[in-house]
């Protein structure tokens, strides 16, 4: 079966979807994106990602490119027809096409939109959530406004790149201070000895997790200790476990840090109990 892709108005196969060279999404990385979890056919948390999205194309100063009903019900469309249960859907908006100026385009130009959705290898996924993952520390380089969705992800590749070829699944990214800020592509936690969880507060060089915000909610609903403040490098290799969260990992057990075992150096209790649980935190639509 060919993947669909919805691209400015159209469901058209993958080989056919196109976006022009001179959308500001190629040419200037000027966009946002949104990546959402689908479970069962459903969206999770959408209106939670609706939420940041909006927030993303406000500081951004974009338009808004269709009502968050109407792109909600695009994203359902797409997920139903490439027959996705369980896996993602993407979503990006870019401030549009037009002849290439650094300055915005003219009021009035159409944000371009494109939407796509893939099936997750769920077991291939489970089995690394049992085994456990590996990350290296990264420098992080990024500019300041990465509390923004945007798709200028260039650190964040060749962080992800340098993981790769250290033999790691993710990088953890890390301030000038020697804390973590987060993962290239997820938000970092720790639990300490105390089993205390600890994560790096927002407004401080975070992306607003999404998975992050539900991982939140349900501490607070099984009363377990957590504080949010930043965490160093030396106390993350002290940790009892540690764990990365996003909408397409859910709540992923970090079992070694640079080559140091974390804890015993497999997937921690307490991660693994918010892996098992995270769906019932969760909202589906
Ligand atoms: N931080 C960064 C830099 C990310 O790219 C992501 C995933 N897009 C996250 C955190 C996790 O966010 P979410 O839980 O909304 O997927």
């Amino acid at each position: 079966m060919s993947r669909i892709a919805y691209v400015n108005g159209q469901y058209v196969p993958h080989a056919q979807a196109m976006v022009g060279i001179e959308d500001r999404g190629f040419q200037f990385a000027d966009g946002v994106y949104e990546v959402c979890e689908v479970r069962g056919g459903r969206l999770v948390d959408e209106r939670r990602h609706m939420a940041r999205l909006d927030r993303s194309l406000k500081e951004l100063r974009m338009g808004h490119p269709m009502s968050p009903k109407a792109l909600g019900l695009v994203m359902r469309e797409t997920v139903r027809r490439n027959r996705v249960r369980d896996g993602i859907v993407y979503l990006q908006v870019t401030r549009g096409e037009m002849r290439r100026d650094f300055p915005f385009p003219p009021a009035g130009t159409r944000p371009s939109v494109i939407v796509t959705s893939r099936s997750h290898d769920t077991a291939k996924l489970e089995k690394q959530a049992a085994a456990g993952i590996a990350v290296v520390t990264v420098p992080d380089v990024r500019w300041q406004r990465v509390d923004i969705k945007s798709v200028a992800l260039l650190p964040n590749v060749l962080a992800k790149q340098q993981a790769r070829e250290q033999g790691a699944k993710e990088a953890w990214l890390v301030d000038g201070e020697g804390r973590i800020t987060e993962g290239a592509s997820s938000n970092a936690w720790i639990v300490t000895r105390d089993g205390v969880l600890v994560t790096r507060p927002l407004q401080t060089g975070i992306l607003p997790g999404i998975t992050r915000s539900v991982v939140v909610d349900l501490i607070a609903r099984e009363g377990l200790g957590f504080e949010e403040r930043p965490f160093t490098v030396e106390e993350a290799y002290a940790a009892r476990e540690a764990f990365v969260t996003s909408a397409s990992q859910l709540v992923m057990p970090v079992i070694q840090i640079n080559g140091r075992p974390v804890g015993n150096g497999a997937p921690g209790l307490i991660a693994s109990q918010l892996r098992r649980d995270y769906h019932s935190q969760a909202e589906f639509s």
